[in-house]
């Protein structure tokens, strides 16, 4: 079983976040153990300070170590990484400085026994967490929010959902965008109009090899145009190049 634990100054969050759908009925199936810390209980002043300011002058203040450092301790302590099946603890910084994460990420996370996420808050974390304790440091984009305790949420349920038995259809997780390194084709359900749309008719011809075919051209055009960079780095056989190849004549015909 997969155990996450996530430090941080709004256990709340953490657990309204993972109250629902299929993260909330991944933990009613002991399929992951979410435990959220409330790093104030590593304080040991009677003010439960978790922060001071910068050395060095600036704005704003910044997370102490030490009780980020006992806290992932006690994290460790109290949970027991599966070290015979090479599945690790990996301590997770969140900030935007990490690495981009990504769906490739996600499943890398999803094959772990333990991950522990470090939500900042104020103007970040001593760097001496990120130094001397973090086996990694994500970010989830280029742009800087509150606290970590959202990226942790998006974490959570990226990873939760390729374990084993969350989902009903593991089929989908297939389907998703980036499982591949494309984009998913799009998705239509009733009516087969809707003010005046009409779903492909493809899509109801029953004919499952045009539809496979059809939703691979999608796929890759809506790739090519939406996500150039991720096209760059797709690995495409000779269906797709085939498919490509059609797609550039209609192109050319319109
Ligand atoms: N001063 C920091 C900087 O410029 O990089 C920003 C600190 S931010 C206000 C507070 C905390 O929110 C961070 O320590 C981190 O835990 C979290 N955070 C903000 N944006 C994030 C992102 N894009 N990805 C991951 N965590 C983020």
């Amino acid at each position: 079983m997969l155990t996450i634990d996530v430090i941080t100054l709004f256990p709340e969050v953490i657990e309204a976040g993972t109250r629902y759908s299929i993260v909330g009925r991944a933990i009613e199936r002991g399929l992951v153990a979410i435990r959220a810390i409330q790093l104030r209980d590593f304080t040991t002043d009677k003010h439960r300070t978790v922060d001071d300011e910068p050395y060095g002058g600036g704005a704003g203040l910044v997370m102490k170590p030490e009780p980020i450092f006992r806290a992932v301790e006690y994290c460790l302590q109290t949970t027991h990484s599966d070290e015979e099946t090479g599945r690790r603890t990996r301590i997770i910084l969140l900030e935007p400085q990490g690495k981009l994460y990504t769906q490739a990420l996600a499943r890398e996370l999803a094959q772990e026994s333990h991950l522990i996420l470090i939500c900042g808050h104020y103007e970040g974390v001593d760097a001496r967490v990120r130094e001397h304790l973090a086996t990694d440091t994500i970010s989830i984009g280029d742009f800087v929010l509150t606290g970590g305790e959202l990226p942790a949420l998006v974490i959570i349920d990226s990873v939760v959902r390729l374990l084993p038995g969350a989902i009903h259809s593991p089929e989908s997780l297939q389907q998703d965008s980036f499982a591949d390194g494309l984009l998913g084709y799009p998705q239509y359900t009733r009516p087969e109009e809707f003010r005046g749309w009409r779903v492909p008719p493809v899509l109801l011809s029953g004919n499952h090899g045009a539809i496979a075919r059809w939703r691979r051209r999608e796929q890759l055009r809506l790739t090519r145009t939406l996500r150039p960079d991720l096209f760059a780095r797709a690995y495409l056989t000779k269906q797709d190049v085939q498919l490509l190849k059609e797609l550039n004549e209609d192109e050319v015909q319109r």
